[in-house]
């Protein structure tokens, strides 16, 4: 895989003046000081959890649907609409057996 081709974490820094920006570096390469894009004055690290993802992904969003019906079913209350329900299937085809008498 290529380098250009890895995500790379989000870092917020704060400048005194303008306010907070993200940096993303890689993890190898974090700074606690780097300059403000704006003013270019020397900027703190703020402490944060880095931000690894883009947003949520596909898969992320599967997983919490999953996650939330396992606490919070849904509610059905009959079949499917549009549905077709199936006849119940003859237990006996044997003509004799119609003779029996029935429940
Ligand atoms: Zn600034």
């Amino acid at each position: 895989m290529r380098e250009g081709l890895l995500p790379m974490p989000l870092y917020e820094y704060r400048c005194v003046d303008c306010g907070p920006f993200d940096v993303s570096a890689p993890m190898s390469d974090v700074r606690p000081t780097t300059a403000c894009p704006a003013c270019a004055a020397e900027s703190l690290r703020a402490v944060t959890a880095p931000r690894l993802g883009r947003g949520r992904t596909a898969a992320m969003r599967v997983l919490d649907s999953t996650a939330r019906t396992a606490s919070e079913p849904a509610v059905v209350s009959g079949a499917i609409p549009g549905s077709p329900r199936t006849p119940p299937r003859p237990v006996t085809t044997d003509p004799r057996h119609r003779m029996l008498p029935r429940p």
